[in-house]
This record gives structure tokens, sequence and C-alpha cells, in this order.
């Protein structure tokens, strides 16, 4: 058979030519704009072309600080076509963290939303590798900054060359993107996404089984952009000639209530807390969502509840996935078999509640204290993953080797599987808690904790959340002679400079021992199940 390296620019070149006129919609700051396949395609070439002259080289990274908008999406195929490295940065990480990753990918050109402009003022003389900043802006005239250079991004698309040729000489390993993601402690960690990577995990998202993406889709990421790609849905949606819309910045339930309801979105896709959030909506505004053929839900586990209020109350099925940022994201994903639909509906809505099985593609082990565990459901293991979309290291990073052994990634997600291979996540061996799609570091909160005077120990655990899936509560041991006098009003107030407001522990418990293992370390399991007899007894 032919060998042809499978390329990402392969993909917009697709949309050009069969879907001229599909389109992406999209919500930017100053209203909602509406661009033709053709024009993106247009478009993209031009922003090739002119990062080209700004300077920009095969192999090198070119990061983004945005939204999930056109502009956005033209970024995302305009960096790989010409060879360099597109580096999606998250927006709500600390503006140290955000400097250390624009350092670490030595990022040379950065484009950025208007909203991002006063941080990266603020960090320019800490930043070693930038050479150009591109604002991406409604707005005709660029800002007074001390940012330079400064280019606008409508403005260099105007200059730019719409005939460009997307690079060909790539190979199909070459890098296509890059995401950083946290650790339990320190600097977040990098991943690097291959063309080839990309490509099958597109495919992997058109399967009928999987997302079922397709041409006849209209399809809403609200995931954002800078988190795994926004699971892969630009990419392959732009393959598929599917109808994109794209909520924005800053946006609401009530403004996806009424994307969904205007623009008839037909399949959206994002954590938890943002279906609570619409949930919440719908139920007090008048929408139409007959359009939605079904919503699907990852980063967190999936609220039994939720899925039954939209399955019974709005008759749109619910799916609930699981991946990772090193692992593209999709790898394993929730729908009954054919033979089980006749189950009573509670019994399904167990089923679906778990994570699900393995998409086609991707292998996995689950391996727990006497080696790989029975399909039984109950018994534990860690999740180890291999496949042709999973990451093989963290870019430059010796973290490479406590997560990347023999050939397969050790994933730290604690699972059981029961006899029909369906994958239930039932705890984390990272020491991290995931509010609202978002990781904070419980390790970084409880060393600030233990640098104040007052505090002996300080151990932080997850709790569950009914908007935000887990929030970080703090149990504290205050050294004898601070016991008296030391409030949680002074423990907050020492923490708030040092982190963003939502990483801050929703209570700080004072204790007179942290449980402990046989070697020292907090026992945050038996923490976990002494603190839920604590809240329920405060309730
Ligand atoms: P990220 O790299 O930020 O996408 O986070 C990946 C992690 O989120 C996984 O290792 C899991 O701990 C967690 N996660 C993702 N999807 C789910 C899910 N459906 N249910 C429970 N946890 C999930």
């Amino acid at each position: 058979m032919m060998n042809i390296p499978l390329l990402v620019s392969s993909m917009l070149e697709r949309a050009e030519r069969y879907f001229p006129k599909k389109t992406v919609i999209s919500r930017t700051s100053s209203g909602i704009v509406t661009h033709t396949y053709k024009e993106v395609g247009e478009r993209t070439r031009r922003l090739s072309s002119a990062l080209e002259k700004i300077g920009v080289k095969k192999g090198e990274r070119v990061g983004t600080l945005a939204w999930n908008h056109h502009r956005h999406l033209e970024a995302y195929f305009a960096i790989p076509g010409i060879g360099a490295v597109l580096h999606t940065i998250n927006i709500r990480l600390s503006p140290a963290h955000i400097v250390y990753i624009i350092n670490h990918a030595e990022d040379k050109v950065l484009l950025f939303d208007e909203d991002l402009l006063p941080l990266l003022e603020k960090v320019k003389d800490q930043l070693k590798s930038v050479e150009a900043y591109v604002l991406m802006t409604d707005k005709e005239e660029l800002p007074e900054s001390s940012l330079e250079p400064l280019f606008h991004y409508e403005k260099l698309i105007s200059e730019g060359d719409p005939s460009f040729e997307f690079k060909k000489d790539l190979g199909e390993n070459d890098p296509v993107g890059m995401c950083y993601t946290s650790a339990t402690t320190g600097n977040p960690k990098g991943v690097v996404y291959s063309h080839r990577g990309v490509v099958l995990h597109s495919m992997a998202l058109g399967l009928a089984d999987n997302a079922g993406l397709s041409e006849s889709d209209i399809a809403m990421p609200v995931v954002p952009m800078f988190h795994v790609n926004a699971w892969g849905l630009p990419f392959a949606s732009v393959w598929f000639g599917t109808t994109l819309v794209m909520p924005g910045p800053y946006f609401t339930p009530k403004i996806l209530a009424e994307l969904i309801d205007s623009e008839k979105v037909t399949m959206t896709a994002g954590v938890p807390t943002i279906w609570l959030g619409l949930l919440n909506e719908l139920e007090h505004g008048n929408y139409d969502t007959s359009s939605l053929t079904r919503i699907l839900c990852g980063g967190s586990a999936a609220p039994k509840g939720l899925i039954r209020a939209f399955e019974s109350k709005y008759k749109i099925p619910f799916i609930h996935a699981y991946g990772m940022t090193e692992t593209t994201p999709l790898v394993v994903l929730s729908r009954l078999k054919s033979y089980q639909n006749d189950l009573p509906e509670e019994e399904k809505l167990e089923i679906r509640s778990k994570q699900g099985s393995l998409v086609p593609l991707v292998e996995m082990k689950i391996v727990g204290a006497n080696g790989e565990v029975a399909n039984d459901g109950k018994e534990m293991g860690e999740l180890l993953l291999r496949g042709n979309w999973i990451a093989d290291e963290y870019y430059k990073d010796e973290r490479t080797n406590e997560a990347f052994r023999d050939g397969w990634l050790y994933t730290g997600d604690v699972v059981t599987i029961d006899e029909e291979g369906v994958v239930k996540i039932v705890d984390r061996t990272k020491d991290l808690i995931k509010s609202g799609g978002e990781w904070i570091s419980s390790v970084d909160i409880e060393n600030a904790l233990m640098a104040h005077d007052a505090v002996f120990e300080a151990a932080v655990i997850a709790v569950q959340h009914e908007r935000w899936q887990e929030r970080p509560v703090a149990c504290v041991v205050l050294k004898d002679a601070a016991k008296e006098h030391t409030t949680k009003e002074e423990l907050y107030e020492f923490l708030k400079p040092q982190f963003a407001k939502w990483w801050l522990p929703d209570d700080i418990i004072f204790m007179d021992e942290i449980p402990k293992t046989s070697v020292g370390k907090f026992l945050k399991r038996a923490l976990r199940d002494q603190l839920k007899e604590h809240l329920s007894q405060v309730k």
C-alpha cells in the first residue's frame, strides 16, 4: 500500500475543496461573525505566509493565548501549515506558570486575545524567547502597548498571501502542537502532539460509536481550545466539513443556550460544570434545544443526576468520556451496547455513568497490587495506556521517567473494569484536585500553608462539589504555641497573594493530627473518610 504522511494541512485542504460553503460561526467580543471554509482556508494561508514573514521557521513554537473563536481556529492550521508547532497556552494558569511554559517551550511568537494584553505586558521582561506579539482583535487599531513588536492580526492577514502553499516536506511524526498539563507539584509538563496522532485521533472522533462527528453536524466545542485542542474537535470538524460554532470569550450558560437555539447545534462538548450551568439555564429560560443529538462530557466524572436530567427531561443523549492531555485526549467512551437497550433505566444509567469502553487503536492494561486486575468491576488498579495518539514523553522533562515506563503511559487514575470491559474511574494517585475542569495542586497549597509560622502540618484533599465536581479543603494541625490565637482568616490572608482565587480551599479545618501511612505520608483516603463524617456532623 502507499505510504503517504498523515498531515494536518490536508484536513483544511479537504474542507476548502469539498466543503467551501460550509461555515464557521464565531462569537467574538463584538458579535457573531460567519466565515465559509473557503474563507477560513484563504485567511489561514494568509496567516501562514505572514508568520513566515515575521520569521517563524519549521519546528519553532508559536504560542496562542486565546478563547474558542475563528482566529484561533485559523492559527490551528496556519502554524502547522508552515511546519511550526501550535502551542496552546492555558489562560487560566497563574502568571508564573504561564511564564514558565512560554519559556520552556521557547515560543518565538505569541498570538493572543485582547484580554490577555495586561498580563503579557506585566510579564514581558521575563519572556526569554518571544520575538513578536500578534493581537487577535476586532478593533481596527492596535491599542497603546509596551509589547514590542506588536502586530495586528487582521492587518497581517490582509497583507498575507491567499494562495500560500502549506509545507508538505514534513514527516507525519513531526510535532504539530503542544499543550502543558498541571503536575502534582511544581511546573506544568509539556505534551507534544504529532501530525500522525492528531489525524488518527480525528478519524476516531468520526467513528459512529465514538463521537460520530460528521458533515451533517453543527458542532460547538465548549471545552477550551487551550485544553487538549478542545478534545480534537476543531481538527476533526474542519476535516469532515462539519459546521463549527465557536462560543468565544467569557461565555455564560445563557450564551451557550442561545447559541444552541439560534445555530441549531447538534453536538457539543465540555466538562460537567458547563453542563450543570446549562441545565440550570434551560430550567429557567425558554430555549429550543431539540437540534442537539448528543452532549459529550468528560474531564471529570459526570454525575448520574446530570446524565438523567439531560436525557429524561430534555431528551438529549449524554455521552460520558474519559481522556487526558497526554492522550489527545479520547481513549474511553461510554455507550450502551445494542443488547443493553432494554435494560431497566437505572441499570442503563449505571452503565452510562461509568467512563466506558476503550476506543479502537488504543490499548490498556489495569495493574493492581497483584498484577493485572480481574474483569470483575471490583478489583482496582492503575490504568496504563498505549496507542497511536498516546504521548511517549513529556517535553524536555525528567518527569517523563515517572509516567512513561515499559512502553506504557501510567495515567495515575485508579480504575475498575467489569466483565463487559467497561472502565470506571474510582480514584486518582495524582495529588491533584479538578475543579470545574481545571487542576489545583493540593501539594502546592499544603506547602504554602506549612510555610506559615503557626502551621505544624497541612494536608489538602478534594471534596465532592455539586457545581465544580471537586473543591480543595485544607486540614491543618497548628503548632502548640499557636493553637490559642491562630484563625482561619489569618491563614486565608496568608494564602491569598500566593494563589489564584479559585485555588483557595473552600474550608480550613483545624485538626489534632493528620492520618499517615506507615512511611509517614498523608493518608488522604482516610482523611477523606474522616472529613466526610465531620462534614455530615456540621450539616
Ligand atoms: P487533563 O489532562 O487536564 O485533561 O486531565 C486528565 C485527567 O482528568 C484524567 O487523568 C482524570 O484524572 C480526569 N478525568 C478526565 N476525564 C474524566 C472522567 N470522565 N471521569 C473522571 N475523571 C476524568
